[in-house]
């Protein structure tokens, strides 16, 4: 038998360390011979604790919201006396040549699940992510053999082209094309880097993948050092707010180095690629790709005008590559199923599929991932589950965090991609969706946002510097029923000036939760202004 837990930051936050040490207890009191596998996010954050007990023979039988109390029944009901504990469960994963469960849903027909395409969080939950021997077993590093013996680096590039990868820190750049230009830049000194940076409040995708499948980024890594022609060093900068993330990748690459996969001579084909994790202190603009690569060199984290572009100028002056921790869990399934295989995902112009954290007034709270262009109704009421509060109905999403937009209830029939996201003026960022219901203050979620952006402002540019501290006064004034006539007008037309003059996507981009609420909800903004609340 096997018995796994769910310990990453959700199941943790949830108590999940306090009920591995009841598990480990009941084994030892009942002698059972029992398997104890701790494992990343599966993805039901709303279900955590997690707890799933695999008997041989049989199905894995997952329960949620796991109490010491219900922990001594599930016991009794796979080890003692009891009936199999069904009205614990929540649902069973297959087992090959295993048995199911009567009467018990499997995983994918759950609504949680029905929607989802799982392609970069296929492994999130399911193995022991600080066992590099249970990721073989699901075909890992398989990826990095066939591009290592079988495939040029041209020939890798061409795959991770067609597949259509964009990148999915927000950008959208097409990755294909990214390393096709470092790959192109010459000089033999290149460097790969992964940005962990992941800052958006309500945003934990990467983390995820980090906690859960941390081989996976290494092995996209180690793929793409070869694609554009040997760069013998990787960074991945993460930020210091995700100790395990940061632990689960020092191991990961302990172990890589162990079994040849990173390190000299990578599979004695010649490759030399090694990895340093450098850990950010929590600036947010430090997830802007120059600003990152500053901060890597050892010097304040501040954006550089662009050109020169990373490609050809990046760490240290030399061509780096630049990926997102899911861009590069997407590499290996690519490499190893084809670029055609991966486009078959998806709308026209955003192929494959995308991770989103789900979270605010929605029952199903957690990560999922859905082939891009998936309405964010579905997103919403199938595999979100709808509201928490019934009787509140829906008022908003946010999406993209600080840099998005909120969309309202007329918008919920429009597809999740970089395109049309950003026609309902919003983006699609790196992947945070934060539901309001209708007891949410529109203007407050705009002044959140707004202080956020404000607060991590790295100062250098004006626009963005001064221009978003007037609008935030602004915005504090109308909260504060202090509101003036054309207020309204004068942030519109900041937010503009602000949006096309700042040096980097920060500034940019952080008028936008404004513009997105005056746009849909200028009704509420002038009852503010008109009632003095
Ligand atoms: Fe710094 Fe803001 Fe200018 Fe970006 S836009 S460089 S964050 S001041």
């Amino acid at each position: 038998p096997v018995i796994h837990i769910g310990m990453a930051t959700c199941g943790l936050a949830s108590g999940a360390r306090g009920l591995l040490d009841l598990i480990k207890k009941e084994v030892e009191k009942r002698q059972l011979n029992v398997q104890i596998v701790p494992t990343g996010c599966i993805g039901m954050c709303h279900n955590e604790p997690l707890v799933d007990v695999t008997m041989p023979g049989k199905y894995r039988v997952s329960y949620k919201n796991v109490k010491p109390m219900t922990l001594t029944q599930i016991f009794e009901s796979h080890f003692g006396k009891n009936d199999f504990a069904k009205k614990y469960a929540v649902c069973q994963i297959p087992v090959e040549g295993a048995e199911p469960y009567e009467g018990l849903a499997l995983m994918s027909d759950l609504p949680f699940f029905k929607g989802q395409v799982k392609i970069v969080t296929k492994r999130c939950g399911m193995i022991d992510p600080l066992s590099i021997e249970d990721y073989i077993a699901m075909d890992g590093y398989k990826a990095l053999k066939k591009a290592l013996t079988s495939m040029t680096p041209e020939e890798v590039v061409e795959q991770v082209t067609k597949s259509g990868l964009r990148g999915r820190g927000g950008g959208g750049f097409p990755t294909g094309l990214k390393w096709s230009l470092t790959q192109k830049s010459p000089g033999p000194e290149k460097y790969v880097v992964c940005n962990a940076d992941e800052g958006d409040p309500g945003a934990f995708m990467d983390r995820s993948v980090l906690e859960g499948d941390p081989h996976a980024v290494l092995e996209g890594m180690i793929i793409a050092s070869y694609a554009v022609g040997g760069a013998k060093k990787g960074y991945i900068y993460c930020r210091a707010e995700y100790p395990l993330a940061i632990r689960h990748l020092r191991k990961a690459i302990e172990d890589a180095k162990a079994h040849n996969f990173l390190g000299e001579n990578i599979l004695g084909t010649g490759l030399c690629f090694d990895i340093e994790i450098k850990e950010g202190a929590g600036a947010y603009v430090c997830g802007e790709e120059t600003a990152l690569l500053a901060s890597i060199m050892g010097e304040r984290g501040m954006p550089w005008p662009k050109p020169p572009f990373p490609a050809q100028k990046g760490v240290w002056g030399k061509p780096s590559v630049i990926n997102n921790v899911e861009t590069l869990g997407n590499i290996g399934h690519i490499i190893l199923n084809g670029g055609d295989w991966y486009a078959s995902y998806g709308s026209e112009k955003t192929k494959g599929t995308k991770t989103f954290a789900l979270t605010g007034s929605i029952k199903n709270s957690g990560l999922i991932e859905v082939p891009a262009g998936t309405p964010l109704r579905e997103i919403i009421y199938s595999i979100g589950g709808g509201m928490v509060e019934k009787k509140i109905p829906f008022k908003a999403a946010q999406l993209g965090g600080p840099s998005g937009g909120c969309i309202p209830v007329d918008g919920l029939d429009t597809p999740v991609d970089f395109e049309n996201v950003v026609a309902a003026g919003a983006i699609m960022g790196s992947g945070g969706i934060v539901v309001m219901d209708e007891a949410a203050c529109i203007v407050d979620t705009a002044k959140f946002f707004l202080k956020f952006t404000q607060d991590e402002s790295c100062g250098e540019c004006t626009p963005c510097r001064v221009g978003s501290k007037i609008m935030l006064d602004i915005l504090t004034r109308i909260t504060e029923g202090k509101g003036q006539e054309g207020d309204l007008d004068e942030l519109v037309r900041l937010s503009m000036y602000v949006k096309s003059n700042s040096l980097c996507g920060l500034g940019g981009a952080a008028p936008n939760p404004v513009l997105s609420t005056i746009r849909y909800f200028r009704e509420e903004y002038e009852a503010h202004i008109r009632d003095k609340r």
